[in-house]
């Protein structure tokens, strides 16, 4: 059985950011990271990121090139398409799909990943979560659309869609939006954006390349059926969280950790999107647990576990 002294689960930029300061710290790290990339949700941002200072980068794909640069990621061993699997919190091994680890820490940086919705298993067209509503909207003109979901990602998606689509039509499973109310204003303004509020999809027929949706609604005013050329899915996201059996966790399948990121055992933290719920998640606040996650281990970890 492999030994790694801290063994990163995820190759977003929370695990990056842990591997770099391991490098810095003189702790010797292992990465796994379930797909054949690094970058995680990196891939998926194809707006201008405006809030890690101090560059504003053009997409996540610019800042992915940079990190890519960084001497310490250049260093790092990574193992691609090895998945965390179990942990065996007694005997401190770490399962993955790959091989069995004695690690001495282990840091979970396995982000999140879109909620699906079950009555659209099999669904020949819907488009994938990393769709992304500006660089790609030329590719629906001309289409009637159905965007599913009442957060800011699916109202912007759906505004940003009229642009070019035929028509779009926003279902919303609740009476109210959880986006940003200023966005109702602008909705209401768009001549080829309908609103059904309180309405999900239950089922669905492929006929000739369109779907017709069957839609369940509270509201009897509502139609029971929508004929659409794709579906556009945004309905949240939920931790990554295969594996951590037994350890407390939170909301939509998120690791629950303490001031130092530490989990219920205190060789393994958590750190990035899987520890922070949706409201949270966030670039600056993955690198910055990554930090304090490294550097308690550092501070501590040296005292009570000898390397
Ligand atoms: C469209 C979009 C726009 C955004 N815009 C911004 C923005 O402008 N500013 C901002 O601050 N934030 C933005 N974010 C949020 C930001 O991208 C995330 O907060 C951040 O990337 C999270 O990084 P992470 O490393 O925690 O997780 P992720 O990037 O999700 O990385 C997790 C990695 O773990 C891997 N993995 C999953 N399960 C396992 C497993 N079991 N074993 C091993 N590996 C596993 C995944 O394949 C992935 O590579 C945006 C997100 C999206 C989707």
């Amino acid at each position: 059985m492999e030994h790694v002294q801290v063994l990163i689960a995820g190759g977003g930029i929370a695990g990056l950011s842990a591997a770099i300061w391991c490098q810095r710290l003189g702790l010797s790290c292992l990465l796994v990271e379930k797909t054949d990339r690094l970058g995680g949700q990196l891939h998926q941002i194809h707006n201008e990121i405006w809030d890690f200072p101090p560059r504003v980068y053009a997409q996540g794909a610019s800042l992915l090139e940079d990190l890519s640069r960084h001497p310490s990621v250049q260093k790092l061993a990574v193992r691609f398409e090895e998945e965390l699997v179990a942990i065996d919190r007694v005997a401190k091994t770490v399962t993955t799909s790959k091989a069995l680890y004695r690690v001495d820490y282990l840091l979970v940086a396995t982000g999140v990943a879109p909620n699906q919705i079950p009555a659209l298993d099999g669904c020949p067209r819907v488009l994938p979560p990393s769709f992304s509503t500006t660089a790609e909207a030329t590719s629906v003109a001309g289409l009637d659309l159905a965007v599913i979901g009442g957060g800011d990602r699916a109202v912007e998606s759906a505004v940003n869609l009229t642009k070019h689509a035929r028509h779009v039509t926003l279902l919303i499973r609740s009476n109210h939006l959880r986006a940003r109310p200023d966005w109702l204003r602008k909705m209401a303004a768009l001549p080829n954006l309908t609103v059904l509020w309180e309405t999900e999809v239950s089922g669905f027929l492929h006929r000739e390349d369109r779907l017709w949706l069957t839609l369940a609604s509270r509201r009897p005013e509502n139609p029971q059926h929508l004929l659409v050329d794709l579906i556009l899915p945004r309905i949240g996201v939920h931790g990554n969280c295969a594996g951590l059996d037994g350890l407390t966790m939170f909301g939509d399948g998120y690791l629950k950790t303490d001031d130092f990121q530490r989990s219920d055992d205190a060789w393994i933290y958590g750190l990035g999107d899987v520890t922070n719920g949706a409201a949270y998640a966030s670039l600056s606040l993955a690198v910055g647990q990554a930090m304090k996650a490294v550097k308690h281990i550092s501070m501590h970890g040296r005292s009570s576990t000898p390397f």
